[in-house]
């Protein structure tokens, strides 16, 4: 692992996809252009960011998850035995169809831009996840590097849609296993290749705290929890710490959030972490990369043997943070952990879907800029 200066600057992961890259997307996806076409225009992009993010001051460098449609229906791709379905096609599967229905209702999101990585089959890792990405990062910068995957707790309920998966896996805990092993061998495959950074990410733990018996999530997900939030978050616990136990030479971080595809806060979910610190200092995780700059996240906690990634922006505002605010939310945190235990990052990504950016490039820019503004006058007065 690559030594940090205090205060790492970093992103949770999405990122903006610039218009070629999109155009590509949809050529690719209606089969008018092939892979390496694909790879060619991505590859560019990517090393484009990498530049920028050098540029801006980050430390701790991600591909800002250009190559992937959205945080994890990519997986699609990569592995045997899921198929991505349309909501649509998902309406026409469910039992539930009328609270499926009201669950499309109360999204604010079209529903034709989602699609959902179903698990039909064996679960088979056919490729690695993400370590030709970081194999790609690290001929392209000397920084470290971040490389961000979707948590098994996340996947399992994603994955699992009861009736089409039961013939495969007749409960979600058989598919679970699956899902472990598989994200296991990508996590010790992105240590082994020199990861400096894995981060898991699993924003539907805060729907269980601050939802419990509501599907108001952006994933078709909500349908696969139906057990006391109390167990699915003992359950996700477990999950995590199978993928990750007795991994080294990485550090792992779990991000956890409360919704990123809205713009309108008020369709986000709401409440401090309390509820879920017992459990997030359970994980075998060095750090957790948590909302904070949305006052919906509630006051500081200290988390017990845990490193802070600490959101100092919102990913989804047009107002430009100032250095003088994030650096005022550091020296908060400072009275709770050490200096060498912060990391500074937006609340999520910028660009959860592909299609549906939270931000423009530029206002993106100009929060990392700030952030980095802040890190860089602390650094002088804590090292
Ligand atoms: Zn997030």
């Amino acid at each position: 692992m690559k030594t940090l200066p205090l205060f790492p600057v970093t992103t949770v992961g999405s990122w903006p996809r610039p218009p070629a890259l999109l155009d590509a997307q949809r050529q690719l996806r209606r089969g008018r252009i092939d892979r390496a076409l694909f790879d060619g225009v991505a590859d560019e992009a990517v090393t484009d960011l990498i530049r920028l993010q050098e540029q801006v001051g980050c430390d701790l460098i991600t591909d800002g998850e250009l190559r992937r449609d959205n945080f994890y229906s990519f997986l699609a791709q990569k592995l045997d035995g899921v198929r991505l379905m349309t909501l649509a096609e998902m309406l026409d599967v469910v039992e539930d169809k009328v609270g499926f229905e009201r669950l499309l209702q109360t999204l604010d999101v079209p529903a034709y831009s989602i699609s959902n990585p179903t698990c039909v089959g064996r679960i088979v890792r056919r490729e690695p996840l993400a370590l030709d990405d970081l194999r790609f990062m690290r001929r392209h910068t000397q920084r470290a590097v971040k490389v961000t995957l979707p948590g098994p707790y996340l996947l399992t309920r994603a994955m699992f849609v009861a009736e089409v998966t039961r013939a495969v896996y007749p409960t979600k805990e058989d598919l679970a296993e699956d899902v472990v092993s598989m994200l296991r061998e990508e996590v010790l495959a992105l240590a082994a290749e020199g990861a400096d950074f894995v981060q898991l990410d699993e924003p539907v733990l805060s729907e269980l705290a601050f939802a419990p018996g509501r599907t108001r999530t952006f994933m078709c997900a909500a349908l696969a929890a139906r057990k006391d939030p109390a167990e699915e978050l003992e359950f996700a616990v477990t999950l995590i710490n199978r993928v990750v136990s007795g991994v080294t030479g990485v550090r792992l971080g779990v991000h956890v959030c409360r919704g990123n595809w809205s713009r309108d806060e008020t369709t986000l979910l709401r409440g401090n972490y309390q509820p879920l610190a017992p459990y997030l200092e359970r994980l075998h995780a060095a750090q957790l990369v948590l909302e904070y700059a949305t006052e919906r996240a509630g006051d500081l906690l200290k988390f017990e043997n845990k490193e802070l990634g600490l959101g100092v922006v919102n990913p989804r505002t047009d107002t430009v943070e100032t250095s003088d605010e994030i650096r005022r939310a550091i020296e908060r945190a400072l009275r709770l952990y050490a200096p060498d235990q912060i990391f500074l990052n937006p609340d999520c990504g910028f660009g959860t879907f592909s299609s549906r950016p939270m931000n423009s490039t530029e206002i993106a820019v100009a929060k990392l800029q700030a952030i980095s503004t802040a890190a860089r006058e602390l650094r002088g007065q804590h090292s």
